[in-house]
């Protein structure tokens, strides 16, 4: 039997240990979901929903109780752990009220010869490997439809966020969705690839390029659904329109809320070099402005890095944008106390041949680039080997548009950021993966249409 230890990112003190699961086990809750899959499926879409929405229910009710819990094992600041969770109730009441739209067999064409309709079956069962940084908005994103369009899931929740998963897998089975049809399989890296040795009929993955990269090698020749949800380095310009002030508390809060730990956190600011020195002056203010503390206190708005390795990677950062002419304008250094801790960071006058500008920072650091036109800003901002976000601040919409068709994202923001919406696609270009979540699109990927050819005898 193996250990999973959590431990807590702002002390570094173990809270718990779980026992994680292993090959054999893994491999029998994969069979126990195979058995079960049709009879869930069978049953009527309204007995899932209501499932779903006591699932709901039991996230309002809880919430102090689930937020505290992901702010101990994550280390986000409290009022964005409430956040996120009465951010995956609106998630639902969307999932609720669009899958009747999504999968409803829809008749395309008739006369009195032939009938054609297109249904969508469920794929079956899938695997949900998850990331940590939002657990229940990319766990959710996934589990949801899935479980909604009558299918099985085996769902393993980031090996940094596993008591947050046993909180929905507990509150999931208590809303009626049966053990067999989601399971929770604990432990890290090899147990998601225990998990993939299964016969499952999609791979829903969330998390790094590299592991995306690994998961695609080990599940491509099975030629099942495979979509992946990973990193970014999202690129926003200011405009010489733009208000300074304004697009840099924007920008700031883009950059540093869930301490820069998010898929879609800006990662690089591109300013025009009429307003760059005076949206410097409002951006560094802000980040200054910003509480750093125990991220229990209400009023926290930065918290630890979730993983402590990250330090490194965002020391080696700051070191090497140093080194090649960069200027620090706020932060740069680790904080000195227990836990993992990194002061709000703020380069300038950096450019691509530094790493900030060009790999996934995933902390609260941000480098800023004067630039001299639209063009350069947009040759810039695809400069990239992702596609996750892009943004834009300017008053004049259609220079706006020019620039956001011709940027390879897939979101695209006017004169805001970091922001994602239920009702609309997640997707990503190039090394942010393949495939879609969110929308009636995320909602029909867990389901493989069937043709129907109906002619009357
Ligand atoms: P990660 O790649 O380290 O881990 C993700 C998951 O994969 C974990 O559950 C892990 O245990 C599992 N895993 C590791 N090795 C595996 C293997 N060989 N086979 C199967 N599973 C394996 O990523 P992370 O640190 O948890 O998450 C951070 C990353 O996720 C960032 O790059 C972030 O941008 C990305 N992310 C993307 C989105 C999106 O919607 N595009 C959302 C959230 C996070």
């Amino acid at each position: 039997m193996t250990v999973l230890s959590v431990h807590n990112p702002a002390t570094g003190e173990r809270i718990a240990d779980v026992t994680a699961d292993d090959a054999a086990s893994v491999a029998a809750k994969a069979a126990r979901a195979r058995a079960a899959q049709p009879a869930w499926a069978a049953q009527p879409l309204g007995a899932r929903k209501a499932c779903i929405e006591r699932f709901r229910n039991a996230l309002e009710a809880d919430v102090e109780e689930l937020a505290q819990t992901l702010t101990a094992e994550v280390g986000k600041p409290i009022r964005q752990a409430r956040n996120e969770i009465d951010g995956l109730r609106g998630r639902i009441d969307f999932f609720l009220d669009a899958v009747e739209r999504a999968v409803s067999p829809e008749t395309v064409f008739a006369d009195a010869a032939m009938t054609e309709r297109i249904g969508h079956d469920p794929l079956g069962v899938v695997a949900n490997i998850s990331a940590w940084n939002y657990p229940y908005f990319v766990g959710g994103n996934v589990f949801v439809p899935a479980l909604l369009t009558g299918n099985a899931v085996l769902y393993k929740p980031s090996e940094y966020a596993t008591l947050t998963g046993l909180h929905i897998d507990r509150r999931l089975h208590a809303a009626g969705v049966p053990e067999a049809i989601f399971a929770t399989v604990v432990g890290a890296g090899a147990v998601g690839a225990a998990l993939l040795d299964q016969p499952v009929d999609g791979v829903f993955f969330t998390g790094s390029a590299a592991t995306g990269k690994r998961v695609a090698a080990a599940v491509g020749p099975r030629l099942v659904r495979l979509q992946l949800e990973l990193g970014g380095k999202d690129p926003t310009y200011v405009a010489d329109d733009a208000d300074p002030k304004a697009a840099a508390e924007s920008l700031a809060d883009g950059a540093m809320y869930n301490t820069g730990q998010s898929c879609c956190s800006v990662e690089r600011i591109y300013v025009h070099e009429r307003i760059h020195d005076e949206f410097v002056r409002h951006f560094v203010a802000t980040v200054a402005g910003f509480r750093i503390g125990d991220p229990l206190a209400d009023g926290s708005y930065i918290g630890p890095l979730t993983r402590r390795p990250q330090l490194d990677v965002l020391d080696a950062q700051v070191a090497d944008a140093l080194a090649k002419g960069a200027t620090l304008a706020a932060g740069g250094k680790r904080i000195e106390r227990a836990g993992n801790w990194f002061a709000p960071t703020v380069l300038t006058n950096v450019d691509h041949m530094m790493a900030v500008m060009r790999d996934e920072s995933f902390g609260p650091i941000i480098g800023i680039q004067r630039v001299q036109s639209d063009d350069e800003a947009l040759a810039l901002m695809n400069d990239t080997r992702y596609g996750l976000t892009a943004g834009v601040y300017t008053r004049d919409e259609a220079r706006a548009a020019r620039l956001l068709r011709a940027v390879r994202a897939g979101s695209v923001y006017w004169n805001c950021c970091d922001r994602v919406s239920p009702r609309l696609p997640w997707s990503g270009h190039g090394d942010s993966g393949v495939g879609v979540t969110l929308s009636t699109y995320g909602i029909q990927t867990f389901t493989r249409p069937r043709a129907w050819h109906l002619r009357p005898a």
